[in-house]
């Protein structure tokens, strides 16, 4: 019979982003991260300030992540440091616990787990400050895709060895020996993919998602994979997760579902909760839901 497997639950995995995922754009934490970033440019690695923001834009857009992008053109620097440099001055007390979501994700008898391309201790801040660090299985983040790195922040010489307290790294690395992103793609005919390749795993990359899923064990076609990026959003369906992109009430190529808030999860997908009833399940093709704010929730 047609309907005989509509007692399976469509998903048995949901997988979240955390930064501006789980928590709103308004706590001004992506704003503080890419001012901070700037900053390590420019006092860390000795890049004019003129090119930064340019600079910032096109690593961004070509590497997943503005360090990815530092590192693939040829800047080094300790990893634990450039994190708390970024994240070590955030507005986390813009970040309030959050139980509507807590008994949200709760009510969900699902696995549940965080992947970000953020390293672990901001992580675990984050989901502290907004009360859900019991929500999830596990976190997979940065030194979780990047293992060959040391993890822990230390003094250890090891960690400290490539960076001249007293000498910039420009002086370190020579400009020279810097690939010029912002001259190649002044140039008309540049494609991305003559780009150097960068040694850091992370988000959009479809390895770095299909990393993700073989280190939870998850089976990615049951897996409902929650995230505010549109780029990440369409790499995650290429690798074959089923999507919901959040903080848009408009849905994307890429994504299943889309949900202006978290907090609108249930209005939005209520089949997570009725999963596991019998009947009465009727599948509209992609499964189609764009919710709008709600204003009753
Ligand atoms: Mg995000």
């Amino acid at each position: 019979m047609e309907y005989s497997q509509v007692q399976v639950p469509k998903y048995d995995c949901l997988l979240f982003d955390l930064d501006d995922t789980l928590y709103p754009l308004s706590t001004g934490l992506a704003t503080s991260v890419l001012k901070n970033i700037q900053a390590y440019m420019d006092e860390k690695l000795g890049i004019d300030e003129s090119k930064i923001p340019d600079l910032c834009n096109l690593l961004y857009k070509n590497y997943g992540t503005t360090m990815a992008g530092l590192r693939a053109i040829g800047y080094d620097f300790d990893y634990d440091e450039y994190h708390s440099f970024v994240h070590g001055r955030l507005p986390y007390e813009n970040l309030k616990p959050d139980p509507v979501l807590k008994s949200l994700l709760s009510s969900l008898p699902i696995r549940k787990v965080i992947f970000t391309n953020a390293d672990k201790v901001h992580a675990i801040k984050a989901l502290n400050r907004l009360g859900l660090e019991d929500c999830f299985e596990g976190i997979i983040c940065f030194e979780t895709l990047n293992p060959t790195h040391k993890s822990t922040a230390s003094d250890d010489e090891d960690d400290t060895e490539f960076i001249g307290s007293t000498q910039s790294s420009t002086a370190v690395n020579g400009t020279s020996g810097v690939f010029d992103i912002i001259g190649y793609f002044s140039q008309p005919d540049a494609q991305p993919s003559g780009l150097p390749k960068t040694p850091i795993v992370c988000k959009p990359s479809e390895s770095a998602i299909e990393k993700a899923i073989k280190i939870a064990n998850i089976d990615p076609h049951r897996t409902l994979f929650f995230e505010d990026s549109v780029r990440n959003i369409q790499s995650g369906k290429c690798v074959g997760l089923d999507t919901v992109l959040v903080g848009k009430s408009q849905r994307v190529k890429g994504a299943d579902y889309a949900l202006e808030s978290i907090h609108n999860l249930r209005e939005a997908i209520p089949e997570l909760w009725e999963a596991d009833k019998i009947g009465n399940v009727s599948y509209t093709g992609s499964g189609v839901v764009a919710v709008e704010t709600s204003v009753t929730a």
